[in-house]
């Protein structure tokens, strides 16, 4: 077994690297990839079917501000990312399209305490920053 293991290593010394080191070198990630959700808050309306709708009640409707430099406060979605399932169903399902994904699926996300993934929806609509260089957003 160990020959073998010495042999098949031998063989393969040549051939080109298949590891990649992450997070220098990032996958390519298909089209329709479900990351991060986005939220455009100019088009929510707050009517909370993304929060209906999720098989796995990720999404509360809370009040925040209706933009970063306003002080009035409207229904948003909040989503808490570590019951998140990314089906997209939250998505699917919004009649205003004030939901999209993003490429965004480790930096800000990987973390070791639950609150930490709770993201508000200032944090969704990219307001308040989540340290993701991952892709576009
Ligand atoms: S994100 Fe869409 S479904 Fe959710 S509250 Fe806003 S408008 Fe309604
Ligand atoms: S992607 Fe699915 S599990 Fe995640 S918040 Fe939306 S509906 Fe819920």
């Amino acid at each position: 077994m160990v020959l073998k293991n010495i042999t098949r290593a031998l063989k393969n010394i040549r051939k080109p690297r298949v590891t990649r080191m992450y997070p220098e070198i990032r996958s390519e990630l298909p089209e329709r990839f479900r990351g991060l959700q986005k939220l455009d808050k100019s088009k929510c309306i707050g009517c909370g079917i993304c929060a209906n709708t999720c098989p796995n009640c990720a999404i509360k409707i809370v009040r925040a501000r209706v933009s970063k430099d306003s002080t009035k406060t409207r229904w948003f979605p909040e989503i808490d990312v570590g019951h998140c399932l990314f089906c997209g169903l939250c998505i699917d399902q919004c009649p205003q399209d004030a939901l999209s994904s993003s490429k965004i699926y480790t930096d800000g996300i990987i973390t070791w305490k639950h609150e930490d993934l709770l993201f508000t929806p200032d944090q969704l609509a990219r307001e308040e920053p989540i340290d993701a260089p991952e892709a576009e957003q």
